[in-house]
């Protein structure tokens, strides 16, 4: 077990080690190129703002608060546009508000935005009208279009996710600082979805609740609410493509360390947590807080030192053990992992994904997810903590504040056949609007009990 956590460790240290799920890219002196161009970009967040989302994260370890991380799948370059871009941010805020409001915990807002631009894939290649062709890995490494030469890795494409992201983070922190996030107006945020739905009494009366306790506080203190029309907003992806990831970390003399200044948490995937691999020697070396995703397959002992590799002073605020074992299997796993984790006395947030050991695809071929498994997984979770005297201090969900088809279920009854109405998603189905609405009122139902 290393002792010093940057002991021969370099941003780019990962390359000595086997790397999975990168591209080959077969320009290699434009991809060192790209690479040196986005070294001497300016950084999209500071290092203050991680420190403050490691800080906050660490009440939310000792139960002092919840963590809400959404987003899509996979943010396309296309999509990088205003109605986009707000429909998501109010998405969030919105379903941030109803945990807030039900709960009564601070609630962190990160979103899976401003650079989820990579995907894991199972296979390299796929065949296309007899043609072996790369396969889509999201568009900071090709195009979604099914033409050889559109899916050939192309390293321009960092710069562009760069840019991308920095358009869309510049344009969230203006919605987040603006009105558009103010408490004093609530009634601003569209409800029409929610008509058909058996909460929107609940939401509206919730709303209408916040309005009058606000309107009553400023009557007798008109100050006091000046400070709650800022919100804050992370942003987080998964570091998986490390060339985009390690050319923005950056040295912090004042915390003698490195930080990747491209989104204030990143995460490492499910299929990328080899102990020897390159992504793990990347994550070790920075202090951003990081996700873990752990899911089947997977190693108690192995995830153990998975955790103290990434987090050898035992940080609290650093660790984001993130679960998605599948509805079926999880109260077989999770009840051991966090015993073991227990013992270790690690101090780490832990946070349910229910979407990624969820999904299926139909019979015309369709990738989904059922809204009734992704709650009876979030539900076990829930129970599976609190029986084990554990805290669930967070969820990860993908969704999107459109109103897509891409998972069943819900409220408004969605079934296989209305997927195809507006399937939009690049990689996984996403909860739309409205079901995101509904799993935020389920989830604070959930945590109260
Ligand atoms: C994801 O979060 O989109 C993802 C690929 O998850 P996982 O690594 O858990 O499979
Ligand atoms: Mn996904």
């Amino acid at each position: 077990m290393q002792q010093v956590a940057n002991k021969n460790w370099s941003p780019t240290s990962w390359k000595e080690k086997p790397v999975k799920q990168l591209p080959d890219y077969p320009d290699q002196e434009k991809l060192e190129q790209s690479y040196q161009v986005l070294k001497d970009l300016p950084p999209l967040v500071t290092s203050w703002e991680i420190e403050a989302l490691k800080n906050k994260l660490a009440d939310v370890a000792a139960g002092k608060g919840f963590l809400l991380q959404g987003g899509d799948c996979a943010e396309s370059f296309d999509a990088t546009k205003a109605p986009k871009i707000v429909n998501m941010v109010k998405v969030l805020l919105q379903t941030s508000f109803i945990l807030i409001h039900e709960m009564g915990i601070p609630v962190l807002r990160v979103g899976r935005i401003a650079g989820q631009y990579a995907k894991p894939r199972s296979n390299d290649f796929e065949t296309v009208d007899g043609e072996k062709i790369h396969n889509y890995r999201g568009d900071l490494i090709n195009s979604f279009e099914s033409d050889s030469g559109a899916r050939m890795p192309d390293p321009d494409r960092l710069i562009e996710g760069y840019h991308k992201a920095g358009l869309t983070l510049n344009f969230l922190r203006a919605l987040a600082d603006e009105g558009f996030a103010d408490l004093h107006h609530p009634e601003q945020w569209e409800l029409d979805f929610m008509r058909n739905n058996e909460y929107y009494k609940d939401y509206e009366d919730m709303v209408s609740s916040i309005t009058k306790a606000v309107k009553f506080v400023e009557a007798i203190a008109p100050d006091t609410f000046t400070t709650l029309q800022k919100v804050d907003f992370y942003t987080s992806h998964e570091a998986l493509n490390l060339y985009y990831d390690s050319a923005q970390t950056r040295p912090v003399p004042r915390k003698n360390g490195h930080f990747n200044l491209s989104a204030h948490m990143v995460w490492l995937g499910n299929r990328t947590r080899d102990l020897d691999g390159a992504h793990v020697e990347y994550f070790r070396g920075i202090n951003n807080p990081v996700g873990i995703k752990i899911g089947p397959p997977y190693e108690i002992d192995e995830t153990l030192k998975l955790i103290e590799a990434l987090n050898p002073n035992h940080e609290a605020g650093k660790i984001v053990l993130i679960t998605r074992f599948g509805k079926d299997i999880i109260e077989d796993e999770l009840p051991k992992l966090i015993k073991a984790v227990r013992q270790e006395g690690f101090p780490v947030v832990w946070s349910s994904d229910p979407m990624h050991g969820n999904t299926f695809s139909t019979d015309g071929g369709i990738k989904t997810r059922n809204f009734d498994a992704i709650l009876s997984e979030m539900q076990s979770a829930f129970a599976i903590h609190r029986s084990e005297g554990s805290y669930l201090g967070g969820v990860h969900l993908e969704l999107t504040g459109d109103n897509v088809t891409e998972c069943v279920g819900g409220a408004n009854g969605l079934d296989v056949k209305g997927l195809n109405k507006n399937y939009e998603t690049f990689c996984d189905p996403r909860l739309n609007y409205e079901q995101s609405l509904e799993m935020a009122f389920l989830v604070a139902r959930e945590w109260k009990k």
